[in-house]
């Protein structure tokens, strides 16, 4: 028997803290499975933590396109979503390669509270399924245990840019040069009047003006980059190797386990993967560590080797790499290839360090800065205390 929104009557309920895509994405996944969701989020609408700026939506981990992965999980793309096909990359040298996939090498997408944007999309299709959504309710604890959602806990890396308005025509552009980046790379995505652009840092945090600023040169010099009205942004992505993801009866899910791209920061997929298959097994964590298992460590685990290689290679290396790469043909093939689970690459990553899950931490109240550690854990070793000023 069924109530009146399709659940099945008597249905537990699943109860999620945080209205990010993994918290939306695992409510929606319980209630396709007939359950009850609730879900708390501790900001007044979806989508807060970001600005209107954009993201990619990766289209190189599998060989499923992201968008039909996605529909087979119950999601819809009922946001603003452009296939990117092509675009420039500047190697550390300052030239310019431009590259062409036949497949959407990613997907572009808005992140925010306005309409269109991803957030909102996966809003809409939650309250339709059914799902109750508690603004402005922030969770310490769920008492009956449950998914925490509540995006990184703490700053592995940085983006830190301006949203802005242009004339410009649509284009996406990266540049990699430690000069723009510090173990990372900058970026300029420009789609329908509107753009973005950043640079995601992997050190030296204290100087992000610094770095935005010559993203900011560096993007006008090349490709003519122009502006109205804009709008600094920021936020910080936790990177490291996920060992486990639940704590008795309460699953973690997106960033705040960790999962992430550990090479350029592309999290999104696994936050809409890591919460469906939380939400489908209806909270159990035993079902879910062998789906995320199965799914997600061994992605999780290449990434992060993939990270020490980029790292290894410095400037000249990643020059060299970028340029054999680029006479190589298709992007998003060769970007299957650095993903794949290579047997060494996942042999190797056992080595890496993993970190304990956190409890429900809170920033430093009237903090905004993009870059300090206000959501360390205080199991970071002393170093890592004195490296990140915390
Ligand atoms: C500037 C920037 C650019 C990025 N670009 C890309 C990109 O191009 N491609 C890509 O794939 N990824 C990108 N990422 C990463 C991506 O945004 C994240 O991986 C993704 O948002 C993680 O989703 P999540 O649901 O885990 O967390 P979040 O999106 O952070 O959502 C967590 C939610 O939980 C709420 N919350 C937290 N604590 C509580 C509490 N105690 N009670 C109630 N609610 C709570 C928060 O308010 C928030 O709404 C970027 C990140 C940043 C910061």
């Amino acid at each position: 028997m069924t109530g009146p929104a399709g659940e099945r009557v008597n249905a537990p309920t699943l109860e999620v803290v945080g209205a990010g895509p993994s918290g939306l994405s695992a409510a929606l996944a319980a209630r396709a499975a007939g359950a009850r969701a609730t879900v708390y989020e501790k900001r007044p609408d979806v989508g807060m933590r970001f600005h209107g700026d954009f993201q990619g939506l990766e289209n190189w981990t599998s060989d499923t396109d992201v968008l039909d992965e996605l529909a087979g999980v119950g999601i819809d793309a009922n946001f603003d979503c452009r296939p990117v096909y092509e675009f420039v990359c500047f190697d550390p040298g300052g030239r310019a390669h431009g590259v062409r996939s036949g497949r959407p090498i990613f997907y572009l997408v808005r992140r925010g509270s306005d309409a269109g944007t991803l957030d909102q999309g996966l809003k809409a299709q939650a309250l339709q399924a059914g799902v109750e959504i508690h603004f402005s309710e922030r969770r310490r604890r769920l008492e009956a245990g449950g998914i925490v959602a509540e995006g990184p806990h703490r700053a592995d890396a940085i983006a830190a840019g301006y949203q802005f308005e242009t004339d410009m025509a649509d284009g996406c552009y990266g540049a990699m040069s430690e000069a723009l980046a510090p173990g990372g790379y900058s970026y300029l995505l420009v789609d329908r009047g509107r753009g973005t652009i950043a640079t995601c840092m992997f050190a030296d945090f204290h100087n992000e003006r610094q770095y935005v600023e010559r993203t900011v040169a560096f993007f006008r010099r090349t490709v003519g980059l122009q502006w109205r009205d804009p709008r600094r942004f920021g936020g910080s992505g936790n990177f490291h190797r996920v060992a486990t993801a639940s704590v008795g009866d309460h699953l973690y899910v997106g960033e705040a386990p960790g999962f992430q791209d550990g090479l350029f920061g592309f999290g999104l997929r696994y936050a809409l993967l890591s919460g469906y298959l939380a939400g489908r097994g209806g909270g159990s964590p035993e079902a879910y560590d062998r789906a995320w298992r199965a799914r997600l460590a061994g992605l999780n685990a290449v990434s992060l080797v993939n990270r020490r290689l980029f790292e290894v290679l410095g400037d000249r290396g990643r020059r060299f790499v970028i340029r054999r790469a680029v006479a190589g043909g298709d992007p998003r093939v060769l970007l299957q290839r650095i993903y794949a689970p290579a047997a060494w690459k996942l042999a190797v990553a056992r080595w890496l360090p993993s970190r304990p899950l956190l409890g429900h931490a809170d920033p430093v109240q009237g903090c905004e800065c993009t870059w300090c550690r206000c959501h360390r854990d205080a199991t970071a070793s002393a170093p890592e205390r004195r490296r990140s000023g915390a």
